[in-house]
């Protein structure tokens, strides 16, 4: 199809593909030609280099050659994971009609295409595009009032679905807190609205009147077939545009073919432990810093069998709990099956064995359902069912195992029939039929067995004819082009040739020539059409059954999430009888003020990491109280400062998502807020400013920090020289005793800060202990009361294989320095008589003198004697 002349019209060809890459606009084109997908210019050149196929060229276009490629249909799938794994987004255009058909239409050949799915990575349902133990999360963001109104303090709706399950959840927050939240959903796919100030990253602008409150609350009303949203709880205009938003951009993505979505969960900002995203990253929860899963907390602690369990373990940690009842719901959930051990066994025993079923109905919904999928959705409610007899046979029943059991109930009818449609393992695909099974209709069986006399006439005239021709090795064959014929080897094929031979000659190979004949051509029609009809009977059944799940779409969302939160709480139990971990013991806020009391606390990464090197993790203490609320922990570095920190904020994040705890006990009141920071000097690797970024990481605490909050610090002030980070280590370490007055963990290596311990009445200090023995340094990892006696740098630095001459050297240094120190009083001689932070005035409660302001303001030096008595009289009146 090569243009004739270079410059002018396109092929009609090309002016299709032109057409359908203006609709697809800046994701690829799929173009589908036969059993391939093109892709033409740009798109070839970026596919080609992304997917490392060859680039060729077909035709030419404005008189050059076009660049072409494209990938096999039967192996897209793989090719589409690579190319959206790479930032892409892909338009897939398929054609829509035969080339007979086309023939049909009129003169021109060219069948017709059209767009009829964009591909992108927040739309995904494929199982092999998906990973199973990961949420797979579509984000739109819409934010309402700007700084015009209300005063600059905007806020962002957020609607987040993973259409291959239809979780949907929104929530309302300060547009502040916005990174925080995207760091707990972790979208795949982020879509505003065109031309939105939201400044973020890898957002993808969508029509901008789809963000319209108006428009999303009928949208809504239609997708749930309700006239009302308010059983679904009071949305606000930004979470209502949001919804708007994803909604319209799924139409958009699906061609006007909707996902499945559960009725939107509606999130309070105050509903889960505010985590920001700097803490998400230092304290690793759902993945390493490197992004990897395995080196996680998650990675550490996850027990879950099943895919749907693994993402709402994930879903927990990310949002632990802010309400007391949901924990203790959870954590009696957790001890009926720690305590159980046989129960726990058989509940995951039948759980591994399970489905996907949240999946496999998010694919039917899309339309994309298979065979396959019904049958997953037959074993899972099937089991459910089972699992229901089984826990609902429990002599005690923990309250929100109540709640869950109706969810497993009441898919019987559904089950029965898919059970009776099916085969026991149906296919992924249809085109080859065989899915339904024997038995389940009549007619479906009569146009089976007439294929299948079919075939066995078929099978009679090979013997007929070879006795018939004398030639043995004739046989009757099947393929694509030729549909049945008769083959024989090539020597003995002059007897079929003969005229009255019966045959006709059809194709002759190298080694052998095909005949068919009118026998042969009469049976195999009747296999032929026997086997279309039962395709379509078969087709119109899978319709049926397929409408039938859609039916109870809803119930069986439900039964899918009450299968996942079973999986996590049996994964969690065997985690904690694992690791002999406990169940934490809430205290109510009112009696005696905040508290972190854990006895025997570990952390569970470091451990399992220990262990597979043999060696033993040291449990240590964490006793925070109202009358000691910040500990200041010194000791020499490796001394497991760090470790000790994350631990008591990862037990928190467990605690709060209902989780026993690696701990010998762990008694608490709820934790509102979680901080983590780190020095600048660990993220010197991430290429940052880190300075900068340490300070205003530590400056968003001192904003944020509750009483009821929980905050690590570690070796912050570390990322500038000694004094000012002393300084403002200093300083900061206050402004939490005094002004936030939360629990705290401060880690530093400035020794000089212990002296804080005398003025600051609920700071205690702490140390990591070591030994020296025989010049050696032994780390403890033992954590104990009072300051550090030395720092043990050079013992470090030894154990680190600096060279002998090297130490020596820094030795005598060190003597030098710390003779001086002895003399000056050291870096932090003076601070004695330093009055104590909340005796300076805090910027809330400083009452600024504004004759004092505008006296400070003005620069006499630059007034001329006009301006001067101008301010003099406005002096006057300030008095
Ligand atoms: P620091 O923050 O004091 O420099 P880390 O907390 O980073 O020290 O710990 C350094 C190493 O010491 C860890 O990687 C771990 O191997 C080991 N470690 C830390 N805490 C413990 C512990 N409680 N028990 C055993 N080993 C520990």
């Amino acid at each position: 199809a090569s243009s004739t002349d270079g410059n002018t019209q396109p092929t009609p060809m090309m002016a299709q593909y032109l057409a359908l890459k203006a609709e697809a606009q800046d994701c690829l084109l799929f173009y589908r030609m036969g059993d391939f997908f093109e892709l033409f210019f740009d798109d070839a050149k970026m596919a080609a280099a992304t997917l490392d196929i060859a680039l060729t060229s077909r035709g030419e276009h404005g008189g050059a050659p076009i660049p072409m490629c494209g990938v096999p249909v039967h192996s897209a799938e793989g090719y589409l994971a690579r190319l959206i794994k790479g930032g892409h987004r892909v338009a897939i255009a398929e054609q829509t009609e035969t080339p007979a058909q086309a023939k049909a239409r009129g003169g021109k050949t060219l069948v017709a295409r059209a767009i009829v799915r964009y591909v992108t990575a927040g739309t995904l349902t494929e199982e092999t595009l998906l990973d199973s133990r990961r949420d797979n999360m579509l984000v739109a963001l819409a934010q309402v009032g700007g700084a015009s109104e209300n005063g600059g303090a905007g806020e962002i709706g957020i609607a987040a679905a993973d259409i291959s399950t239809g979780r949907f959840e929104t929530m309302t927050c300060p547009i502040g807190d916005l990174p925080a939240e995207l760091a707990r959903l972790r979208p795949s796919e982020t879509v505003v609205a065109e031309g939105s100030p939201l400044d973020l990253a890898d957002c993808h602008p969508f029509d901008r009147a789809a963000f319209s409150s108006a428009r999303a609350e009928e949208a809504l009303k239609r997708l749930f077939g309700v006239a009302t949203l308010d059983g679904f709880g009071q949305f606000g205009r930004a979470e209502l545009a949001a919804m708007g938003g994803l909604i319209a951009y799924l139409d958009h993505a699906g061609k006007g073919t909707l996902p499945f979505l559960a009725p939107p969960l509606r999130k309070t900002s105050g509903g889960h432990v505010a985590i920001d995203a700097a803490t998400r990253e230092s304290l690793e929860i759902v993945a390493t810093m490197a992004g990897a899963r395995a080196g996680s907390l998650l990675g550490a602690i996850d027990r879950t069998v099943t895919g749907a369990g693994a993402r709402l373990l994930g879903q927990d940690l990310s949002a632990p709990l802010m309400d007391l009842a949901g924990i203790e719901a959870r954590l009696g959930l957790v001890q009926l099956f720690h305590d159980d051990s046989i129960l726990r066994d058989q509940l995951r025993g039948a759980l591994r064995a399970l489905p996907d079923i949240g999946r496999a109905l998010g694919r039917v919904a899309v339309g994309r359902g298979s065979p396959r999928d019904l049958g997953q959705l037959r074993d899972g409610l099937g089991e459910a069912r089972l699992l229901r007899e089984r826990l609902g046979r429990l002599s005690e029943t923990p309250q929100l195992l109540l709640q869950l059991l109706p969810a497993l109930d009441g898919h019987g009818a559904l089950v029965d029939a898919l059970a009776r449609a099916l085969v026991p393992a149906p296919p992924t695909e249809t085109a080859s039929g065989g899915y339904i099974a024997d038995g389940y209709d009549a007619a479906l069986d009569e146009l089976r067995r007439m294929a299948g006399d079919g075939r066995r006439a078929i099978a009679a005239l090979e013997a007929k004819y070879r006795e018939q021709t004398g030639i043995s090795s004739l046989k009757i064959r099947h393929n694509g082009v030729l549909g049945y014929h008769v083959e024989v080897p090539a020597r003995a094929a002059d007897a079929l040739m003969a005229p009255d031979s019966g045959f006709t000659h059809r194709q002759t190979l190298a080694g052998v020539v095909r005949f068919n004949s009118i026998d042969l051509h009469e049976e195999a029609g009747r296999v032929a059409q026997a086997g279309a009809h039962a395709l379509v009977a078969e087709a119109a059944h899978l319709e049926g059954l397929i409408e039938a799940v859609l039916d109870r779409k809803a119930d069986i969302a439900r039964a899918a999430d009450a299968l996942a939160r079973l999986d996590v709480a049996a994964a969690l139990a065997e985690r904690a009888a694992e690791g002999g971990w406990q169940r934490p013991h809430f205290v109510a806020d009112d009696s005696a003020g905040q508290c972190l009391d854990i006895v025997g606390g570990r952390h569970p990464v470091v451990e399992d990491a220990l262990r597979k090197d043999g060696q033993p993790f040291v449990a240590n203490d964490c006793r925070l109280n109202e009358a000691d609320r910040l500990w200041l922990v010194t000791g020499p570095n490796m001394g497991g400062k760090s470790t000790f920190l994350r631990q008591n904020a990862l037990i928190v994040i467990l605690a709060q998502a209902g989780g026993y705890v690696p701990a010998q006990s762990a008694r608490l009141t709820l934790v509102d807020r979680l901080f983590s920071r780190v020095g600048a000097s660990d993220n010197l690797a991430k290429g940052r400013s880190t300075f900068m970024v340490e300070m205003v990481e530590t400056a968003a605490i001192l904003a944020q920090a509750t009483p009821r909050s929980f905050v690590i610090l570690d070796e912050v002030g570390r990322g500038t020289s000694t004094y000012d980070g002393l300084a403002l280590a200093w300083a900061v370490v206050e402004a939490v005793h005094e002004v936030n007055r939360c629990r705290c963990l401060f880690a530093t290596h400035y020794h000089e800060l212990t002296r804080l311990a005398e003025s600051l009445a609920s700071l205690s200090l702490h140390h990591v202990r070591a030994r020296e023995w025989k010049g050696d340094l032994i780390l403890l990892h033992e954590l104990s009361q009072g300051p550090a006696d030395r720092s043990y740098g050079l013992a470090v630095a030894r154990l680190a294989g600096l060279p002998p001459a090297v130490l020596k050297r820094a030795k005598d240094v060190l003597a030098r320095l710390e003779a001086g120190k002895a003399k000056t009083g050291g870096i932090a001689a003076g601070l004695e008589d330093l009055p104590l932070f909340a005796a300076v005035a805090m910027p809330e409660e400083e009452t600024i003198d504004p004759l004092r302001a505008a006296i400070d303001a003005i620069d006499a030096d630059t007034l001329s004697p006009r301006e001067a008595l101008d301010q003099l009289y406005r002096l006057k009146q300030l008095a």
